[in-house]
Formats: C-alpha cells, sequence, structure tokens
C-alpha cells in the first residue's frame, strides 16, 4: 500500500472494489497517478454493473431505518464522521495534493472545507424546519414539513476531488437520505481514503450503508445510477457537457437534478479601484490551484484607464510565480490534472492566437528538472477583444484574457455574455458601482462579490450558478432544502367541512 494511504490507518476496503495494489474480483484496475510526478500511487479495482446493482440495492435499504433516526441523532453521527476528519486532516490533505496536484495549503483547505461543512450540517440537524400558515378555513392549520428523500447519486469532478462529496454527503446525512457516491476516475484513492473513513463510523453506529462508494466507469457505474429509479436526486459536479447529459437522462425519468457546472467567471477592475488589492485578488484567482477551479478568473475586464498600469503591475507578479512540486514550500503553481489537459492548454492558446489574441507572457509547457511528467504549464495572460470566440469556453488551465473595456456598462454587458454563470467580483471604491454590479441590471452569476476575486467561497452561503452552470445551490443557507421532499400539511379541528375557495358540494346524510 502507498505510504500516503497507510499513513490514514484505513480498514479493510469496504465490498464493491478494492484499493491499493491488490487484485480481485470486480471490474478493471485504474491506476491513480500523481500528476506532479508522473508515478503510479495506486490502483482501485472497479466496480462492475453487477457491483453497481448491488451496492444501490444495499444502500436503497438502508433508507428505511435511517430516515427514521431523529435528525439530531443524524447529526451526531455526522459530528463523529467530522471529528475524524480533523484526526486524519494532516494525512487526508497530503493525499488529495498528491493525486490531485493542488497545493498542500489547497489540499488542507479542502480538508477543511469537509470539517466545515461537517460542523453546519450538525448544527442544521436541529434546524429543518418547515413553515406554519394561516389557513383560509376556520378550525383549521395549514403547515409544511421536510422529509427525507432517498437514495442520493453525488457525482465529482476531479479539482475538488473530497469536497465537493462532504458538500452533499454531510447534508444528504443529516437530511435522513443514504447516498452512492461516483468520484472522477482521475481520484480514485482520496475516495477510497474518505469512504473508508466515513464507513467506519457509520458502523460503529449501526448504520454501514447509509454512504457507498463506487468507482467505475460511466458506462458501468455513472449511466447506470442515471437511470435508476431508486435514486430520486442525481447531484453531479463537472463540466457542461456532463451536466447537459446527466440533466436530459435524468429529467426522463422524472428525477431531480443538482447540477454544479463549469464556470467561466470574470473580474471587473474600474479606473477607481484599489489597485493592490485586484492585483492579488487576479493572481490567486487565476494562476491559483493551476487554473483548475470552477471559480477560477478565466475573463479580466479592465477599464481603459488603469489598463496598462494594471496589466505591467499582473505581469511582473506573474514573473514571480513559483511553479512546481506542489508538496514544496513556496510553491504556488503545480500541475494540470493531465497530459489531456496540457494538450487542451495549447489548443485553446494555438486557437485565440488564430482569432486575434496577443500572448502576454506564458504560453509554455514545462520541462526539464522536476516536470518530467509533462504536467506543468506557465500561467498564461493574454490580451483579447471583447468578441473573441474563446471567450466563450471554460478552458480548465491557468489561461487568463485581459479586455479593455471603457465603463461599469460595457463591463457588466461582457460579464454577462457568456454561456455560463457561475462567479463573478468587481473591484471599485465607488459605491454606486459597487452596488449597480450587484443590482438586478448588473451581474448575471450566482456568485457577485465586491473586492474579492472569483474563487475561494466560504461554505456559509449557498454555492453555484446559472445558465449552463447549472442552476444548483449547495453547502450553506437553504441548500439542505434539495436533499428533501416537501409536504404541505392541511389538518382540520373542527366539525365542519369547509371547502377551499369557497366551493360548495352538499351531499345528504
Ligand atoms: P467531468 O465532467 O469530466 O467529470 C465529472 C464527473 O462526471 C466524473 O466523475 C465523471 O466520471 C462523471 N461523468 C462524466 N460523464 C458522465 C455521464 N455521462 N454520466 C455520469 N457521470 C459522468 O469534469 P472534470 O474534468 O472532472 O472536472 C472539471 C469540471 O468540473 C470543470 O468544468 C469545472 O468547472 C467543473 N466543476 C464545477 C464545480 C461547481 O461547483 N460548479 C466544482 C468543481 C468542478
Amino acid at each position: 500500500m502507498h505510504p500516503l494511504l497507510a499513513a490514514l490507518d484505513l480498514p479493510d476496503p469496504a465490498p464493491g472494489f478494492r484499493c491499493g495494489d491488490a487484485a480481485g474480483g470486480g471490474g478493471e484496475l485504474l491506476d491513480s497517478i500523481n500528476p506532479a510526478s508522473g508515478a503510479r500511487l495506486g490502483r482501485v479495482r472497479q466496480a462492475t454493473r453487477a457491483d453497481c446493482e448491488t451496492v444501490v440495492a444495499r444502500t436503497a435499504a438502508a433508507f428505511a431505518a435511517w430516515r427514521l433516526v431523529p435528525a439530531p441523532q443524524r447529526g451526531e453521527v455526522v459530528r463523529q464522521i467530522g471529528l475524524e476528519l480533523r484526526r486524519l486532516k494532516e494525512p487526508l490533505a497530503r493525499l488529495v495534493t498528491a493525486e490531485c496536484g493542488k497545493l498542500l495549503t489547497e489540499g488542507r483547505g479542502e480538508v477543511q472545507e469537509m470539517i466545515d461543512i461537517a460542523d453546519f450540517a450538525v448544527g442544521l440537524s436541529r434546524q429543518l424546519h418547515g413553515l406554519s400558515l394561516h389557513s383560509e378555513r376556520p378550525n383549521h392549520r395549514m403547515y409544511e414539513q421536510w422529509h427525507p428523500l432517498g437514495t442520493v447519486a453525488i457525482i465529482t469532478a476531479f479539482n475538488f476531488p473530497v469536497a465537493v462529496w462532504a458538500w452533499n454527503a454531510m447534508l444528504a446525512a443529516v437530511c435522513g437520505d443514504t447516498m452512492v457516491w461516483k468520484p472522477s476516475p482521475k481520484t480514485p484513492l482520496t475516495a477510497v481514503a474518505v469512504q473508508q473513513i466515513a464507513s467506519r463510523v457509520l458502523a460503529q453506529h449501526g448504520h454501514p450503508d447509509v454512504m457507498s462508494l463506487l468507482i467505475g466507469t460511466v458506462a458501468d457505474v455513472g449511466e447506470p445510477l442515471l437511470d435508476d429509479r431508486r435514486i430520486p436526486l442525481v447531484s453531479a459536479t463537472g463540466s457542461c457537457a456532463m451536466g447537459r447529459v446527466v440533466g436530459e437522462r435524468v429529467a426522463r425519468r422524472f428525477g431531480r437534478t443538482l447540477l454544479e457546472l463549469g464556470g467561466n467567471n470574470a473580474i471587473v477592475v474600474l479606473d477607481d479601484a484599489d489597485l493592490p488589492l485586484a492585483l492579488r485578488a487576479i493572481a490567486f484567482g487565476a494562476a491559483g490551484t493551476a487554473g483548475q477551479r470552477c471559480t477560477t478568473t478565466r475573463r479580466v475586464y479592465l477599464q481603459r484607464g488603469i489598463a496598462a498600469k494594471l496589466t505591467a503591475m499582473l505581469l511582473k507578479a506573474y514573473r514571480s510565480l513559483k511553479i512546481g512540486d506542489p508538496l514544496a514550500e513556496g510553491t504556488l503553481v503545480g500541475p494540470l490534472i493531465d497530459r489531456a489537459a496540457v494538450a487542451g492548454y495549447e489548443a485553446a492558446i494555438a486557437q485565440a492566437q488564430r482569432e486575434g489574441a496577443k500572448l502576454l507572457c506564458g504560453g509554455k509547457v514545462l520541462s526539464g528538472a522536476g516536470f518530467e511528467s509533462g504536467c506543468f504549464v506557465a500561467p498564461t495572460l493574454m490580451s483579447a477583444p471583447a468578441t473573441l470566440p474563446q471567450l466563450q469556453h471554460e478552458v480548465f488551465a491557468p489561461i487568463t484574457w485581459l479586455v479593455e473595456v471603457a465603463d461599469l456598462d460595457e463591463a457588466i454587458r461582457c460579464n454577462n455574455d457568456v454561456p455560463q454563470g457561475l462567479s463573478s467580483a468587481i473591484f471599485t471604491l465607488n459605491l454606486r458601482h459597487a452596488e449597480r454590479f450587484l443590482s438586478a441590471a448588473g451581474s448575471d452569476c450566482g456568485i457577485a462579490n465586491v473586492n474579492i476575486g472569483t474563487s475561494g467561497a466560504e461554505i456559509g452561503g449557498a454555492f453555484g450558478g446559472e445558465k449552463e452552470t447549472g442552476g444548483g445551490r449547495e453547502a450553506g443557507s437553504d441548500a439542505w432544502k434539495a436533499y428533501m421532499r416537501r409536504q404541505t400539511c392541511t389538518i382540520n379541528w373542527g366539525t365542519a367541512l369547509p371547502l377551499a375557495q369557497g366551493v360548495q358540494f352538499d351531499v345528504g346524510e
């Protein structure tokens, strides 16, 4: 077993898959590759279609008992999972970094996000409240209550290999749902580790099948989950292309979806902005996590008065970005997830140049000592006209388009003129400009910030985006409602049977 997994001191793998270097029944072996070194971290035995059926049946059956456990007691189980995540934060963070290539500080942040959402869910377990309403009929009481929904499928992307699962899983668990997790095939070991941590706690509390894991192909695991009527909700995080398939297929059987899809996020910098603040936000938003966040800053709209100055400041800052081993102290930019992502980076830059964009810095795949995996690229700034077709696409790499605009009106138009609608930000010290950006005629995104960049959301707010980003909301605020079903109840405690809207229907007794 890889030392990073051994450090977690986990029990034997749960049925349906095997981890480490073990061979055995089930599906094909899947390699977990460290994108920084190119080395194989371990191998996972994938689930077959038959494994998928067994695991879904077991998880769906577990719902019958779990839905009847009082919500605060479900919260107590989630609290224990949170404590285990606290205890194992450091080795888990190292595994996240090794497998998906984000910086160690971000690996720690990712595990912290799991802990935070567990804490949030514990509090929530005593607040799954409905409304009490006034009935129009005498001696009647009307109220809404929320019941557990059933078994939830959680499909996750490689770039937040464990936090996105936790956003869904911790809420779904306190809401009384059971769940099946299909992680990205690019990050199977972190999924194995987290599932084992959760499974151990669940087993200790007598509910071993509340959370299940299925690592497998789209054909054997992904699509069967979409078509399975035992699964009332599919929560899927990933590209818009994936979301289009998931949305259509689940809708065909009248299932619900919660879609968290691609972003194409912009920062607007006006002439009256605090430029050093904007510089830091753009650098982190654009180059941080090697451009592999759904909230990465991909477009920057610079008002003419500050465009030249801020561009020069950005070029200087980009020269100081240390690219390399994400586990090493001082590194600011790690690798892309794989060589396919590197090819996408090169293709997007070449296409943009053909369309009329100008390369300002970066644009290179790095080679030589420390870069042997072939997954390291230079963070790239390109100047572009607002109409550049490439601006419409999310390229999951550190490429940022700098576009000059005349004023706030043009900046808002440009911000909204893409198919995606996840995150947006404005840098200005003018209260009227800031409020216009946040108004109904301003940014059309699910997230709109002032003097804060586009990436790095807190779990307390509802997270998600509009348009092709999918419309889902996860994490804080009232996002829990997606994991429950609403029931409106009216109780007649009188002796007559008045009908709503004054309708009369008298029958002889
Ligand atoms: P991806 O779409 O390639 O894969 C995401 C997941 O969907 C994987 O588990 C994959 O196996 C699964 N999948 C793909 N096709 C499927 C199908 N037909 N049926 C069932 N499952 C299917 O995405 P990725 O490359 O892993 O992640 C990057 C993308 O995710 C980016 O577009 C990024 O913006 C997005 N993302 C969005 C959010 C958000 O909250 N909005 C968060 C993280 C990542």
